[in-house]
Formats: C-alpha cells, structure tokens, sequence
C-alpha cells in the first residue's frame, strides 16, 4: 500500500508540476498577446490621426481647387471682355483715322484769312464728309450725273476706263470733280496678269486723262477693288501692286459704303437709295461706289434722292485727292 501510495504522490507532484509549468507558460503569452494589442491599437490610433490629417488638407485642397476654379472663370470672362473692348477700340481707332485723314484733306483757300497762322474754323472741320466714287465711265449716263451733282453743289470722283465715252472726260474735270485711273481695259485676265501688264495699262488711262484734263491723275481704283479675288489666277499679284502703286506716288482707293448698283445688271432705285442710306449710318466720313456705265440708268434716277439724305444727315460732298484715306478693303490675294 505504501508502495502505492508513494508512486501515486510522485505522480500526483508530477502532475502539479506539468500543470504548474502550463499556468507560467500561457500566462507569459497572454501578457505578450495583451501587449501586441496594445501596440496594434495605439498604431491604429496613430493611423487614424494621420489619417483625420490627410482628410483635412484633402478638404482644404479641395477648397482651393474650387476657389482657383472661380478665378480661372472670372479671368477667362475678363479675358472675353477684354478682347471684345479692344475689337471696338480698333475700329474706332480705323474710323478716327479716317476722320483724321478728312480732316486733313486741303486747307481751304486763304480768301478769308485773317492774317494770322491760324485756321479758321470751317464747317467742313466739323461737318461728316462722303465722297461719291463712279467707276467703269464716262457713259451716256455721265452727263447727267453732272448735272445732278451741280444741282446740290456735290464733288464726286469718277474713276474712268479706256473703252467708256472718254471725251465726257473734260465734262468731268471743268465741272470741278476729281478723274481718277481705273483701267483702260477692265479686263482682270489682262490687267492682273502680271505687274508689267497692268502697269502698261495704267498708263494708257493714265495718258487719255492727261490728253483732257493737262494733268497726270494720280488717283487710281483697282479693278474689284484691292480686295478682289477675280485676279486669283496670279497669286500674290493684288499683295505686289498695293505696294507698288504707292511707291510710285499713286493713291489707290477702295470703298466704305457700297451703292449695290453692280449686284444686278439694273438693281431697283429703292435698293440703290437704301444702301447708300443704310451704309451711311453711324460713319462720319464715307466712300460711295456707284457705276457710271451705259446700262445704270437706276443709279442715275437714285442720285437725287441719295443727295438730299446724305445732305440732310449732314454730309458735305467731296472729290477725292492723294491726302484722302484710301477706304483700303485689305488684300486677299
Ligand atoms: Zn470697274
């Protein structure tokens, strides 16, 4: 029995000891377990820190981002406006200058200077100015148009070809109005064909002028004007002759208001009137295009009527000279 008993106690102490070692072991891991969380949740509290951090300044940039938005709008408005000013500012600018160069047009004769250096006043200084431009004359027609221009005491201009009625010519110059070079023969094909073509046929023109006025004109219009593309065909060649004519002393001359008489081959008189009228508005200085050929017997009918509104808007009727400003359409070839 004591046998027993004493192997039973070993055991028994055995067990104990086994038991006692588990309890030390699980106890170390569950302090080290606790441990591990304790750092696990502070970082995940640090993360969460970081983390509220991150969001605030997203939040703020975000902030930023819509305000830098609403500037990028509000230049982009002002940029918008700005340009549209500045488009009104330049054509303000080109009608002044045309104002200016009208203003400049010939000192009026020295009658009634008082002696000093100054230039009296004169109601051409303040007045709007039109200048009436024929092309494609002298005609039938020619005669009169003279004498409805005396009728309203009108300068005109007539810028004349070679294959019109050029003895009216003289007509022209003793009534007192301007002679101007538009082509001996209007023909683009021929004229635009080179520099040397149309030049040769400049001066043919140039020389039946001068054989019924004594003077060399030297007030030219090109043919479709100097923003024509009829001349296409030679490319380059309207960009070389409006430099050319200038360099040599020639003043060429396009059109601010256009008649219409040439979008048909006989436009309506009302038409013709309402154009002019309509083009006229808010410009205090005008160059009219009308056609001095056989077939525009409507401008002729149209002319008095166009006289006295022009007149009664307050425009004074002047001929062109090498001072006034060419009305330049700008090139296109
Ligand atoms: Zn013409």
């Amino acid at each position: 029995m004591n046998f027993f008993s004493s192997k039973s106690s070993i055991i028994m102490t055995s067990v104990l000891v086994v038991l006692a070692l588990l309890c030390v072991i699980l106890g170390v891991t569950a302090i080290g377990g606790n441990n591990k969380y304790k750092d696990l949740e502070s970082q995940l509290e640090q993360k969460n820190f970081e983390n509220s951090q991150m969001s605030d300044k997203l939040s703020s940039a975000e902030q930023e981002n819509e305000s830098l938005k609403s500037s990028v709008s509000d230049l982009e408005s002002q940029n918008n406006s700005l340009t549209e000013e500045n488009s009104n500012l330049q054509s303000q600018n080109s009608s002044l200058k045309q104002e200016n160069s009208a203003l400049k047009v010939k000192p009026t004769s020295s009658k009634n200077n008082t002696g000093t250096s100054q230039n009296n006043s004169t109601p051409t200084e303040k007045g709007k100015v039109c200048y009436l431009t024929f092309d494609d004359g002298p005609s039938n027609n020619t005669l009169k148009i003279i004498d409805i221009l005396a009728e309203y005491n009108a300068k005109a201009t007539f810028f004349v070809v070679g294959s019109g009625k050029t003895q009216y010519i003289k007509n022209i110059h003793e009534a007192g109005h301007a002679v101007g070079l538009h082509a001996n023969v209007h023909d683009y094909k021929t004229i635009y064909a080179s520099e040397e073509a149309f030049l040769a046929d400049l001066n043919k023109i140039s020389a039946t002028v001068e054989s019924y006025t004594g003077q060399k004109s030297m007030l030219t219009r090109f043919p479709g004007g100097s923003s024509n593309t009829a001349s296409d065909f030679n490319p380059g060649i309207m960009s070389r002759l409006t430099k050319l004519l200038p360099s040599m002393g020639y003043s060429y001359f396009d059109w601010n208001v256009d008649s219409t008489d040439a979008s048909a081959a006989k436009m309506a008189t009302s038409t013709i009137v309402n154009s002019v009228i309509d083009g006229a508005k808010n410009k205090r200085v005008i160059c009219v295009l009308f056609h001095d050929a056989a077939g525009k017997t409507t401008t002729v009918q149209a002319l008095p009527q166009i006289l006295k509104s022009l007149s009664d808007m307050g425009f004074e009727f002047k001929a062109l000279t090498t001072e006034s400003n060419g009305f330049h359409h700008g090139v296109r070839n």
